[in-house]
């Protein structure tokens, strides 16, 4: 496993830097504002510039390069505004698209790479996200297709989105023609279908009308909309699943590092620039002991979460450690905001100030991609079934022979 970032990498950092130096950090006191047109320009700007590109391969029209330059790519727009990450719904539209082929590909695909395309998943519902059995929305087949109604809600980027990938009953989970996760399948939906309609949006702790509601009110989805075609119909936890681990959950780690390391930058700066008893406050044990602290936090999310987009550019599944690195995230980023805050002194607080900006914003990412709990079940469960692979080797502890018995 390689410890250094390729040269394709180091140039997707350099370009996104680059990208926040010109239209991010100058812009920062206006972004305090709230601005909703500001959202819109932002989010259009980032997919048009090409930073959704990297996971999509060069015979396709991307970069190429990978989810590590993805990962890096978000965490560098998350380090100048921490809810600034607008390029993974460029990267999400790409991967409905492809998880579905045929005409949604073609229809969607020369828009997505111009940065024109940009797509969210559309799966949680007022009833409970965690419960996927428990989703309420339904599809009825009729000739050429299917007719959806229900509602979705917390859906990121509603505004601006083209189209979505849906989840929604097409059959009932106690009957054993459709039973459990066989009931549901997953639709492409694009917001022009009659009955789709945006419902209500909801104010966050980092945004005005962040997050909005989305309602289907008899919407005709043709056949050809269906992920994974007729084979596809009663099996939609996997493209969603596939979906919200590899953009969703991997970026989250992204915007969570992004925020650290934000708030990481930050506070040294502060930390040379503030004078106490007439020295820089960087000279003090104690500020340097945070400091220690942020740069350890700092490093073991980084490595946990590029090594996870390493695993998924080669082709493996790694989702125990997609949510191990996820886990990890919330709780390095959570430790770093405080001590950046910490460090600013009252000046942490204050609304011109960075250091609450990035200290808020880390509850934004604590359901988003998944709850802490939910995760913990999944690497509960590879742990129990052997599939998590803490050694970080291809031996699993019975293959080397590790019982925990005293007698072996
Ligand atoms: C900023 C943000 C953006 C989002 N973007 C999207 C989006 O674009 N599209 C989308 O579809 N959804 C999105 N979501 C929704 C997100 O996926 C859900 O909030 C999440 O799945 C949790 O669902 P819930 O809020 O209904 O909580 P619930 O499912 O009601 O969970 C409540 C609590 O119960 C816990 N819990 C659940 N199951 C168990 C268990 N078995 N054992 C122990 N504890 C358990 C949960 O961890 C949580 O603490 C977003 C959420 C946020 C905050």
């Amino acid at each position: 496993m390689p410890f250094e970032l390729t040269p394709a990498e180091e140039m997707a950092r350099k370009i996104a830097r680059e990208y926040c130096e010109k239209y991010i950090i100058p812009r920062r006191k206006e972004l305090m504002t709230n601005d909703q047109d500001m959202w819109d320009e932002e989010a259009r700007r980032q997919t048009r510039a090409g930073l959704h590109l990297h996971i999509v391969p060069r015979e396709e029209g991307g970069t190429g390069i990978g989810y590590v330059a993805s990962c890096i790519t978000i965490e560098e727009l998350c380090a100048a505004w921490p809810d600034l990450a607008f390029a993974i719904y460029g990267e999400f539209a790409y991967y409905f698209a492809k998880a579905t082929g045929g005409e949604v590909y073609e229809k969607y695909m020369p828009g997505i790479i111009k940065g024109d395309i940009l797509a969210t998943p559309a799966i949680t519902e007022p009833s409970g996200g965690s419960d996927m059995l428990g989703l309420q929305a339904t599809a009825k087949k009729v000739d050429g297709g299917w007719v959806l109604n229900g509602r979705k809600v917390f859906q990121s980027e509603g505004h601006y989105c083209d189209f979505v990938m849906t989840l929604v009953k097409t059959g009932d989970p106690n009957d054993p023609k459709t039973p459990g996760g066989r009931s549901l399948t997953a639709f492409i939906v694009d917001r022009e279908f009659d009955g789709f309609k945006v419902g209500r949006l909801e104010n966050t702790l980092g945004r005005k009308g962040d997050l909005t509601e989305f309602i289907f009110d008899n919407v005709f989805v043709p056949d050809s909309f269906v992920v994974g075609g007729e084979r596809g119909i009663g099996r939609g936890i996997a493209p969603v699943f596939s979906a919200v681990g590899d953009i969703g959950r991997l970026t989250i780690c992204g915007m969570l590092n992004g925020i650290s390391a934000g708030a990481y930058r930050t506070a040294m700066m502060y930390a040379k620039e503030r004078h106490l008893y007439g020295r820089p406050i960087s000279e003090l044990q104690m500020i340097q002991a945070r400091m220690a602290k942020m740069v350890v936090d700092l490093e073991a999310t980084r490595a946990l979460t590029y090594r996870v987009a390493w695993l998924r550019t080669k082709g493996i599944r790694a989702d125990a450690e997609q949510a191990t690195a996820k886990n990890f995230a919330e709780q390095a980023a959570i430790r770093i905001a405080e001590h950046c805050v910490k460090i600013h002194g009252g000046y942490g607080v204050l609304e011109d100030y960075m250091p609450h900006h990035y200290y808020r914003h880390v509850p934004m990412r604590f359901g988003a991609g998944g709850t802490e709990e939910s995760l913990g079940i999944m690497i509960a469960n590879a742990a129990f079934n052997s599939e998590a692979n803490p050694d970080l080797s291809h031996n699993s502890m019975e293959t080397a022979g590790w019982w925990g018995r005293l007698e072996w």
